[in-house]
């Protein structure tokens, strides 16, 4: 498989969030398949979906790996469980939640897998760390300040001194 420029959202919302986002960084980072070749600043989000719990703090990652898609799902689940991750709540609270934003100019839509991700276009705490990374990413079309132009802030916030 030929090296591939990836964009990963990394969030939590328990505990130590920076630290819990620090941990899984490293732990993408051991992965001698992985490279990680930009990071954005940390955001602090309010809660979606399901508001009754903590503002989220989240942040992109730029890699460059030779896994596949299935490949570097199986990595950021493992990645996810092994930082105790639960699932009680759909949308709820979790430690860290690793998605696959971009993978190249990949088109995936299976049982397992979306790309590019099925909510990527309509939140701000994906597209402002992924615009800070990239501002020349453009999906379906679009760019990234054209998505943005059209949602609120939706109170997503840099983090200072990270
Ligand atoms: P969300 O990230 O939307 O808040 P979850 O992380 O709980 O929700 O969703 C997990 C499921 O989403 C996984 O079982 C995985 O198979 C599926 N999924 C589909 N597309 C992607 C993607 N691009 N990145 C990560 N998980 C994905
Ligand atoms: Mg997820």
């Amino acid at each position: 498989m030929q090296k591939q420029i990836v964009y990963l959202g990394l969030g939590s919302n328990i505990g130590n969030k920076i630290e819990y986002l620090d941990s899984a960084i490293e732990h993408i980072s051991r992965n001698s398949k992985i490279k990680i070749t930009k990071k954005s600043s940390y955001y602090e989000t309010d809660p979606m979906g399901y508001e009754n719990q903590e503002s989220f703090v989240n942040l992109c990652l730029e890699i460059e790996t030779d896994l596949s898609p299935v490949q570097l799902l199986e990595e950021t689940q493992r990645i996810e469980n092994t930082l105790g991750r639960t699932r009680e709540v759909h949308w709820g609270p979790r430690t860290i939640d690793i998605d696959i934003l971009l993978y190249g100019n990949l088109v995936i839509k299976n049982r397992i897998l979306t790309i590019p991700h099925a909510r990527i276009t309509e939140r701000a705490f994906v597209l402002i760390p992924l615009q800070e990374i990239n501002k020349a990413i453009v999906i379906d079309n679009k760019r990234i300040d054209e998505y943005l132009s059209e949602i609120e802030g939706q109170g997503v916030k840099r983090i200072e001194n990270e």
